[in-house]
């Protein structure tokens, strides 16, 4: 997959349109394909409406792509990513690909499972779990938990407590799949990241932690397609909310996962992220790197890089959050599932001073299928995982900044494109009211995202050692939370939503 992340086309930035994008590319419009993504009519083909072209006007034109790899994974090799100064995007492979003259087409599932576009999350959650959700800050759930691996290494070895590794290893290990999709540190280079089929214990493990930067999973989709068996599969968000669409569309490769996993996902941030504080530090290219771990060490854990100099650096986790505003990427500001929704398992940082103090790797663990339950059950019944249930208020202190980024910051953001006439992603809910004091601190992030997202801001950063600029941002962080808990956090645990067509009860 080495070329999927060639250094992609400068071209986006001299000329501010999106890769593959061409200047006489044809406007696209009307029907793709029934619902059930069986059919590209044959209207839009002969219009040279193809799937690709769709995906472009649509989602990848105007910056909506969230990087799931889907339409890669789909498109028998026609596409490829290539990664750009705004993270991978699809491309065609070749000159004579999808949307070239005569070119092969996309499967039309991708498009109706691209997640730049918005999935149906009522509807998907009905499908998956057979019912609405009981709640609409963090979905359908059975439970929720603080837990860990009782295995030290992989606890330590995770990101926050080693649940996600330690489930997987259990599924492969207990025969319950053959092989689980997830996310390797360090291929094809150093700094890079892809996602692979781990069939045994210690690929599992090579696969711990988090990875900041977008990494495409649904790309494997491909790979999935050749292969007999069951499958266990760890992604975002988004990419989950994709593989569950094309579970609901009957794609064969989807319906071989058997357990979904994946993290909470806040925030991500460009490679260009790397780059800078690389840069802070004297390193001119990634190319020096020769080994990256983004939690590395004791929870919260820091960023380690080694380099082909022999240099090691190291940043811890509330230090390096300094880099989100300043490339922060544009999904995780119009995405609204904090707590990956549509997962049968997932798995976040336990932020709790009673936690946090202990320094050991906690988890906010949420269990939302029958199916998850079990598989819980039987690891903690075999001395794999420690779990303390705790309460949805305990919950909601643990992440209410990051569900109120989500839950109300999107949807603000999203309202904002819409009223100026941009494309943007459709969720088929949406909050019922939003206070003006919440649209109003919103204005402030807004406005800060878009200065530190200017050459000047990211420039004066790197010029900024680590040691003033991390516990600089740090202090500013904590006061910032403290001065918008009141307006982010009001109303937030009883928020109401509207599922179009209807009203749902926020809790
Ligand atoms: C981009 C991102 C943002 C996050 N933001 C938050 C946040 O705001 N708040 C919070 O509480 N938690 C957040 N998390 C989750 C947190 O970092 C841990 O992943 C989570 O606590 C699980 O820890 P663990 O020790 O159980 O996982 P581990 O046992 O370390 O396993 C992690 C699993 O996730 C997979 N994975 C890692 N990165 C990616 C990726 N980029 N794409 C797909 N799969 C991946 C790995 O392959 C591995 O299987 C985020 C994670 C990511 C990847
Ligand atoms: S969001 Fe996913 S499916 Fe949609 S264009 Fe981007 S990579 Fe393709």
């Amino acid at each position: 997959m080495g070329e999927l992340w060639a250094r992609g086309s400068r071209r986006a930035e001299k000329t501010g349109r999106p890769v593959g994008q061409t200047e006489d590319e044809p406007t696209v419009s009307g029907a793709i394909g029934d619902e059930k993504g069986s059919l590209v009519s044959s209207d839009a083909r002969r219009d040279g409406r193809l799937v690709f072209e769709r995906l472009k006007e649509e989602v990848i034109g105007p910056g909506l792509c969230t990087h799931c790899g889907t339409c890669v994974g789909l498109s028998n090799g026609a596409l490829e990513m290539k990664l750009t100064p705004w993270g991978p995007i699809p491309a065609a492979a070749s000159p004579g690909g999808p949307g070239g003259p005569g070119g092969a087409d996309v499967s039309p599932a991708a498009y109706l499972a691209c997640p730049g576009r918005g999935l149906n999350y009522p509807e998907l959650c009905t499908s998956v779990f057979g019912e609405q959700p009981n709640s609409w800050l963090f979905g359908c759930y059975r439970g929720l938990y603080v837990g860990y691996s009782c295995v030290p290494s992989i606890r330590r070895g995770g990101a926050s407590g080693g649940v996600i590794t330690q489930i997987v290893v259990y599924l492969l290990e207990s025969g319950l799949v053959d092989g689980a999709i997830v996310v390797r540190q360090g291929w094809p280079t150093a700094w890079q990241a892809e996602p692979v089929i781990a069939r045994s214990a210690d690929e599992v493990l090579g696969g711990s932690q988090s990875v900041y930067v977008p990494v495409p999973v649904n790309v494997i989709l491909r790979e999935l397609s050749c292969m007999d068996g069951r499958f266990a599969y760890v992604g975002l968000p988004d990419q989950v909310a994709s593989l569950r669409r094309l579970q609901q569309l009957g794609n064969p490769s989807a319906r071989k996962i058997e357990y979904v996993l994946g993290p909470y996902v806040g925030t991500s941030v460009y490679v260009a992220a790397l780059e800078s504080y690389l840069r802070s530090n004297g390193i001119s290219s990634l190319e020096e790197v020769t080994e990256l771990r983004y939690r590395e060490g004791e929870w919260p854990g820091y960023l380690q890089v080694k380099t082909r100099s022999g240099q090691v650096l190291r940043a811890a986790k509330f230090y390096y959050n300094y880099l989100i505003p300043f490339y922060i990427t544009r999904s995780s500001l119009l995405s609204v599932d904090f707590t990956n929704e549509l997962s049968d398992i997932s798995v976040g940082d336990a932020w709790h001073p009673r936690f946090e103090k202990q320094r050991d790797g906690f988890s906010a663990v949420i269990v939302r299928s029958e199916k998850g339950e079990d598989v819980l059950s039987s690891m903690q019944a075999k001395g794999l995982l420690s779990l303390e249930e705790i309460t949805r208020d305990e919950a909601l202190s643990m992440h209410g900044h990051m569900l109120d980024f989500k839950k109300r910051g999107s949807f603000i953001r999203i309202g904002w494109l819409a009223a100026m006439g941009k494309p943007v992603p459709d969720y088929g809910y949406r909050p019922s009211a939003i206070p003006v004091t919440r649209k109003m601190i919103e204005v402030v992030i807004a406005g800060l995202f878009w200065l530190c997202a200017t050459r000047p801001a990211r420039r004066l950063v790197e010029l900024l050692p680590l040691s003033m600029v991390g516990p600089l941002f740090e202090v500013l962080r904590r006061i910032w939370k403290r001065a918008t808990k009141p307006g982010k956090r009001k109303g937030l645990g009883s928020a109401a939503f509207d599922v179009y067509g209807g009203r749902a009860d926020g809790r």
